[in-house]
């Protein structure tokens, strides 16, 4: 096994690889790839369940993503996960949407059935499980701020939080206009009264220091839907000085473990998690498309080496 696959691999795949055994017949596409743990927690589930196949990392450019999905099928594939930044460009490429994909308008499960390509995601429902398996409590409970609402995870997340119903949700994204756009997609989820003060239950809001610290006295969760924190060298998402006791803060970045946003959480005395358990619960749906069996969740989670 190489550390990842390209797309110049799959291009001469029946050459590359014969010889690896068990065979890849799933894998993750992504730019960059090489820091995804989906490998070690799908190969963990594949062997816990006896099946006799391999899942690995393949580094495939923004621009290649049309002609490496379009190779899977011809090859054998069961499916593959996609991750940053393919997620909503490879909505466009695939032959059908189930209709949480089509909703979401991004997709990080492909199963390849019959020659086609059907794209799922599974990260809305598994970021629901994530949030009440780290806080014990339910998304349609909670005030929602949502940094990073127009990529493919947050626009998953606003929407599981609209299926949920939950009781405020917060767009905020760099690009203002995504947000703008994802809560008039939104809005007839949110029509239904609940008694929240000064605020309104959805708003799309500007991504400025004093916007936000309004906001976030009038939410229970914030999470990083970003890209930033990925990277030693970003910029920490959001100032500390805006963070606040009362906060449950979830990143979805999980490397480093301790993200910067949740070091700084922690230090404003909020409660934190990272993006572990929603990688965990997301992968275990994903498995469960792929096999139309239930995922081995607890050899899943040891091989993140998360509590049982
Ligand atoms: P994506 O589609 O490429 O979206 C990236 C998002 O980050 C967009 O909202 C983008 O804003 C924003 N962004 C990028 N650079 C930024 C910057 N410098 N300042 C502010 N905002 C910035 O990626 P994705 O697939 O949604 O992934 C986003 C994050 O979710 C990643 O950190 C990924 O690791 C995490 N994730 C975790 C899990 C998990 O299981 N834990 C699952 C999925 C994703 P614009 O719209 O303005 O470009």
């Amino acid at each position: 096994m190489k550390e990842f696959y390209t797309l110049a691999d799959l291009k001469k795949w029946k050459t590359t690889a014969p010889d690896i055994a068990p065979a890849i017949r799933l894998g993750i596409f992504g730019d960059p790839v090489a820091h995804s743990l989906s490998p070690q927690i799908q190969n963990a589930a594949l062997q816990a369940c006896g099946l006799d196949l391999q899942y690995a990392p393949f580094q495939i450019h923004a621009d290649e993503l049309g002609t490496a999905l379009r190779l899977l099928p011809g090859l054998g594939f069961v499916g593959v996960n996609l991750t940053v930044p393919h997620k909503v460009a490879a909505a466009g490429l695939v032959d059908e949407l189930d209709p949480a994909a089509k909703q979401a308008g991004a997709i990080n499960t492909i199963r390849v059935e019959g020659g086609k390509l059907l794209g799922f995601n599974t990260d809305g429902s598994g970021f629901a499980r994530a949030i009440r398996q780290e806080f014990s409590v339910d998304l349609r409970d909670l005030r929602v701020l949502l940094l990073g609402a127009g990529g493919g995870a947050g626009r998953a997340i606003a929407r599981q939080c609209a299926v949920e119903g939950c009781e405020r949700l917060v767009l905020v994204n760099r690009t203002f206009e995504k947000a703008e756009q994802l809560a008039d997609e939104l809005r007839s989820s949110f029509q239904e009264a609940r008694v929240l003060g000064p605020v309104a239950r959805l708003e799309a809001v500007e991504w400025t220091e004093a916007a936000l610290r309004f906001q976030i006295a009038n939410i229970d969760l914030l999470i990083n839907a970003t890209s930033l924190g990925m990277r030693r060298s970003d910029p920490p998402v959001l100032a500390d000085s805006l963070l606040a006791p009362h906060l449950m803060v979830y990143d979805t970045i999980y490397t480093p473990a301790r993200t910067i946003l949740m070091h700084a959480a922690v230090e404003a005395g909020a409660r934190a998690a990272n993006g572990l358990s929603m990688l965990l619960h997301q992968g275990a749906l994903s498995f469960e498309t792929w096999f139309d069996r239930d995922a081995p969740l607890e050899a899943m989670r040891k091989a993140l080496k998360l509590p049982l």
